[in-house]
């Protein structure tokens, strides 16, 4: 497997069709326990792949930041992320940058919920790689809850297509607060319909093979991510479940259950040939020719700046709404563009960063025209007052200051296209001498 995965909660902003995590199935969601989640992590030491941090929306955790510290502390990532701070204009770009996987350790998988904004700074310091799906865009999700005996598939065929499951083959062992699990769907089973628990959390039980896989099997049984089954948007929020899920989920009676948000699939006349194209892969699930545009929506209001408050340095105008010596009594919240004076405030400049993806952890500046800043920002977590003259940027550390050199426009794609011809000519390269 490539990564192994540590679900810290299933709580999440969406409950969409067929979630692996079964969210809006569960009566109330959990919070995995900060000294068990430091367990979790060190039993993973050693693991050759990416220890993914998952939910559920993981941001939500109310512990996430204190969590992902040690977390960062125990993970050790040998690269640095693609994005620190560049000021990228699209969230296309964005989502490319932080989607380069090989090699990574740390990974998280967000839906880009209201805690990716609050923690922007944080997820950026620590995780290189990032898996994003907002999911506001139509994708495809496989039904998850229909038993293959419903189906009429026998023991010869089923046991060969359980066992070239792709989420068991290549994707995603994980940990729950109920123990280490060989697969991602059955420890959220687990979860769902109260089973007897995972593998102690210890050193080293990423280890073992398949054959020691023992009862935790059983949990296939219930799965239908190895056949060939019916998906629907995930935007329905409907889960699409054989008679027999739809029994126990009635035992459960999550939300979704009580607002009828499921249809129960007509076993008697299955017939795969219906749902082609729907075959069991890894990566059909969102439109191949746009899965770059589809990750996240140009409607999504998670990564770019919320609000802009304006502080001139000198001098009096309409615009100029502050002035040095009350700067440190106000009280922002969120991103402050300090201007030199009332004549350079620009509405163009901050039209362009208000619609660009920005690091609240960074402080940009052009010249000595703008400064721009976040007040949740880290170096300002202890700062009472902040100083507008020359030094307010010496409060950040030297790298995540950020110059910005085309002001007004921000035409800030540069960083991003650079990287992606370089890639593509040792691309060519390599290909030229892999028969040498
Ligand atoms: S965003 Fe992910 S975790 Fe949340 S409901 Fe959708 S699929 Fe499940
Ligand atoms: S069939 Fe389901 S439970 Fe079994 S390995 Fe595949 S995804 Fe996991």
């Amino acid at each position: 497997m490539k990564i192994v995965m540590i679900d810290i909660t299933n709580a999440c902003h969406h409950a969409c069709s067929n979630c692996t995590r079964f969210c809006g199935q569960h009566p109330k969601p959990f919070f995995m326990d900060v000294d068990f989640f430091k367990k979790a992590v060190d039993s993973m030491e050693g693991f050759p792949g990416i220890v993914g941090i998952i939910g559920g929306e993981p941001s939500l955790h109310p512990h996430f930041e204190e969590m992902m510290d040690y977390y960062a502390s125990r993970v050790k990532e040998p690269r640095p992320s693609a994005f620190l701070g560049t000021a990228t204009a699209t969230f296309k770009d964005y989502g490319r940058m932080v989607r380069y996987m090989r090699g990574r350790k740390r990974g998280l998988f967000s839906a880009l919920g209201p805690g990716y904004y609050k923690n922007f700074e944080k997820i950026q310091d620590i995780f290189p790689y990032q898996s994003l799906n907002d999911h506001q865009s139509i994708s495809m999700h496989q039904a998850i809850l229909v038993t293959r005996k419903e189906l009429g598939i026998p023991d010869d065929e089923w046991l060969k297509l359980r066992d070239n499951c792709w989420i068991q083959n290549i994707w995603s062992a994980t940990i729950t607060p109920k123990g280490a699990f060989f697969c991602e769907i059955a420890a959220s089973m687990d979860m769902l319909f109260n089973g007897p628990g995972g593998w102690p959390v210890e050193p080293g039980w990423w280890k073992r093979k398949p054959f020691e896989f023992g009862d935790q099997l059983n949990w296939c049984e219930s799965c239908s991510v190895a056949l060939t089954v019916p998906a629907n948007n995930a935007n329905d929020d409907t889960d699409i479940v054989s008679p027999v899920m739809y029994e126990r989920l009635k035992k459960v009676n999550g939300p979704k259950m009580q607002k009828g948000q499921f249809i129960i699939l007509d076993t008697n006349n299955y017939d795969p040939q219906k749902y082609k194209g729907h075959e069991p892969d890894p990566i059909w699930y969102l439109p191949q020719d746009k899965r770059d545009d589809a990750r996240i929506a140009v409607v999504n209001t998670v990564l770019s700046p919320h609000k802009i408050d304006v502080v001139c340095r000198e001098g009096q105008s309409e615009m100029a709404t502050l002035t040095p010596d009350r700067v440190s009594s106000l009280d922002f919240k969120d991103w402050v563009a300090v201007f030199r004076d009332a004549a350079s405030v620009s509405d163009e400049f901050l039209k362009a960063a208000s619609r660009c993806v920005l690091n609240p952890g960074c402080i940009y500046r052009y010249g000595d025209t703008v400064k721009l800043f976040n007040r949740r920002a880290l170096a300002l977590r202890n700062v009472t007052s902040i100083p507008l003259n020359g030094t307010l940027h010496e409060l950040w550390e030297k790298k995540k200051r950020i110059k910005i050199s085309n002001y007004p426009n921000l035409d800030v794609n540069t960083p991003f296209e650079r990287i992606t011809i370089k890639a593509k000519q040792i691309g060519s390269r390599a290909a030229f001498l892999l028969p040498a």
